[in-house]
């Protein structure tokens, strides 16, 4: 019984074609601001075309540095450009198709990541129109995601949304954060194979409208948190999580449901995996920052390495153990990578189009995420279509 039923769930998997995959890397440079440029500070980097980017070598006589990706955004790059062009589309496609998928940002502070995922400062909490030409990543693949789901009324959906922070190792509700911001726990689920926030305050999202809410209620609350506390946003990771159940009702009136997810994570600021000379406190708050984005970059290296893939360490921090199921293959990555296009940036830029290139060789299979008593109905009804096609060769 445990056998077939085992065999049947890997046999309703959905893979996806081998030429698909699963980590797309993409790279968005900023603009110059005005402080670089009352320093006399211009654009350094160089953007031949084909996903490609040219920086000058970091010490003098030093060649100059090729980088490729799938898309690079120069500074010129729209907010809309970033939708259309970065895969996360696809992304979110993929969601509603049961695959867990995530889109994070990566780059050093001030790099442009939050303005990437949400927009320009103050905006989301300003209650701006969705619409603002303004917002970011995550309020348009909102908007892009009821568009999917009005795409399809012969299914049923249920979306749920959680917002979290990890801040020094410790996860804190944005939607719920308390007086006391008391930290939540990462546990193992059974059932479902994957790690989850306990406790965690999650939204039925049944409009467009509760999915903005949700993200207006936990920047408020980051930014409160923020306040509190000197550099906090530089240091810490969010999540904002949207679970997509969808149920399908087959001709012959059986319903079927996949479980797919879309995360949008705004990192840390990539520079503090470097500040090592901290002391008391300041040291354990570093380590346990370091600890999320040394760890996911441990577990990129690992995926990355095609021949000797070895033990992946999700469960060394936070951020991985919550980011697991979709790198591990469960489904889909997109990693834009944030720099500044100045000098005075170029080493945390060459580190982070390092990074970028290394995270750019993963190769897995993404597979669709469904009940094990719906995986098991529909391989018997693919059965019984099989029996009933041969009895008719008969
Ligand atoms: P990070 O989150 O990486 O620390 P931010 O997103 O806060 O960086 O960006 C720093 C500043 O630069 C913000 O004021 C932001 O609005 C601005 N900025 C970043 N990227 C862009 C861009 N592509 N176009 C215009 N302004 C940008
Ligand atoms: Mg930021």
């Amino acid at each position: 019984r445990a056998a077939s039923l085992d065999r049947s769930t890997r046999g309703s998997t959905t893979t996806l074609s081998a030429d698909e995959d699963n980590i797309n890397v993409v790279v968005r440079v900023r603009p110059v601001n005005e402080t670089e440029r009352s320093h006399g500070e211009r654009e350094i980097l160089e953007f031949p075309g084909k996903g490609q980017v040219i920086c000058p070598g970091t010490v003098t006589g030093q060649k100059h540095k090729v980088f490729s990706y799938n898309v690079v955004f120069e500074p010129a790059a729209s907010q809309e450009d970033v939708l259309e062009y970065s895969g996360v589309k696809r992304l979110l496609e993929m969601a509603v198709e049961g695959f867990s998928c995530t889109a994070f940002c990566y780059g050093q502070t001030g790099s442009g990541k939050t303005h990437t995922l949400s927009g320009p400062p103050g905006l989301i909490e300003s209650g701006a129109s969705p619409y603002s030409s303004e917002h970011g990543l995550v309020v348009r693949s909102f908007v892009y995601l009821f568009q999917l789901i009005r795409d399809r009324p012969d299914c049923h959906f249920i979306l749920k949304a959680s917002f979290l922070e990890i801040y020094n190792e410790k996860v804190i509700d944005l939607l719920n954060p308390g007086t006391s911001r008391k930290p939540l726990q990462v546990r193992w689920s059974k059932e479902s194979r994957s790690f989850y926030v306990e406790n965690l305050f999650t939204v039925d999202c049944e409009e467009l409208d509760d999915l903005f809410a949700v993200l207006e209620e936990g920047t408020r609350n980051r930014a409160v948190g923020a306040h509190a506390m000197n550099a906090h946003s530089s240091r810490s990771h969010t999540l904002l999580s949207v679970r997509v159940r969808r149920d399908v009702r087959s001709e012959r009136d059986v319903t079927c449901s996949t479980h797919g997810k879309i995360n949008f994570v705004d990192l840390a600021g990539s520079e503090i995996t470097k500040r090592t000379h901290s002391t008391g406190k300041t040291l354990e708050e570093a380590n346990n920052i370091n600890r999320s984005l040394m760890v996911l970059g441990y577990c990129i290296a690992q995926l990355s390495d095609g021949k000797k893939r070895g033990h992946i360490p999700y469960r060394d921090s936070k951020l991985t153990k919550l980011l697991a199921d979709s790198l591990a293959g469960n489904g889909v990555t997109l990693m834009i990578a944030c720099i500044a296009p100045t000098r005075s940036n170029l080493n945390e830029t060459v580190n982070t189009l390092r990074y970028a290139a290394r995270a750019k060789k993963i190769k897995s299979k993404p597979i669709v995420k469904m009940d094990a008593r719906d995986a098991l109905i529909l391989s018997l009804k693919r059965e019984v279509e099989a029996l009933q096609a041969e009895n008719q060769h008969l």
